[in-house]
């Protein structure tokens, strides 16, 4: 039986990428989305032509209920699973002072509280073979003071200190834990950034390059391997030198 991996926000950028390498790696992938159904299929059908399994699942990784009802959706698919990788997440930046009360409610929903909802889930599959893998997509600005990104960072920081906490929780149940920290990666998240405040970053990276969604998706498929049997807890920074 192929080993099977649940992608959060699959349906384009980072987590797209990360399907399509972890089934490059022969996993079965269940792709997650929220809105965008037809870009998920895209997603399936190119997985498909891989040979591998896939099914797209919709779910706000913010609501419990979906959440469960999700996972349940992803064991009647496959029956088991091997890897989740948590990276269905927003940004919002806002100035202190302009910070909006429903954006504030929604990042730390998505991407704190659905951490936590899509691990919870995770592990309790996981635990029973005794054996898993769960990768948190965090960000360089967990770690990189980014003004206008005080939420943002605020709930990046929050990821990689649940990783810590996670990752020895589940040692003990054969299940690691770690997080990648990506810096500033062409996907459609960069859209909201006006064009001088591109520049501003790219002059700030020592590699003076954007990084590619697809670099972000080989670290994660290299920590899901036994390569990286013995590591867990860890945030891995990829960001081209952006936080030396
Ligand atoms: P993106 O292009 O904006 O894609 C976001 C993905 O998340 C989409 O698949 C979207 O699904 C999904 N999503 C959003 N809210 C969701 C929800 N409530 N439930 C389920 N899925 C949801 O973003 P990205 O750049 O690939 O970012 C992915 C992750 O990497 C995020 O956690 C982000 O913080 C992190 N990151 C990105 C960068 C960067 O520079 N791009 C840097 C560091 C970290 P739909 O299409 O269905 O809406």
């Amino acid at each position: 039986m192929e080993k099977v991996a649940l992608v959060t926000g699959a349906s384009r950028g980072i987590g797209k990428a990360c399907a399509l390498r972890l089934a490059e790696c022969g996993y079965d992938i269940v792709v997650n989305y929220n809105s965008n159904e037809a870009k998920a299929q895209e997603v399936v059908s190119a997985i498909e032509a891989l040979g591998q399994k896939a099914v797209a699942i919709k779910a706000n990784t913010a609501d419990l209920k979906e959440v469960q009802n999700m996972f349940r959706e992803a064991h009647k698919a496959f029956g088991r699973l091997d890897v989740l990788v948590n990276n269905a997440g927003i940004v919002d930046d806002a100035y202190l002072l302009m910070i909006n009360e429903d954006s504030l409610a929604r990042s730390l929903d998505i991407n704190i509280k659905g951490y936590f909802h899509c691990a919870q889930q995770a592990a309790l599959k996981m635990m029973s073979k005794k054996q898993g893998v769960i990768i948190n997509v965090s960000s360089v600005s967990s770690v990189l003071a980014v003004e206008g990104q005080g939420v943002y960072s605020a709930t990046k920081g929050a990821v990689n200190s649940m990783t810590a906490t996670l990752a020895k929780e589940l040692a003990p149940r054969g299940i690691r834990v770690n997080a990648v920290a990506p810096g500033f990666i062409e996907t459609e998240m960069l859209d909201a950034i006006p064009e001088d405040k591109k520049e501003e970053y790219l002059k700030a990276i020592p590699m003076h390059r954007l990084g590619k969604a697809s670099e972000v998706a080989d670290v994660v498929a290299q920590l899901c391997s036994d390569a990286f049997a013995y590591v867990t807890g860890q945030v891995i920074v990829l960001d081209g030198g952006l936080s030396l």
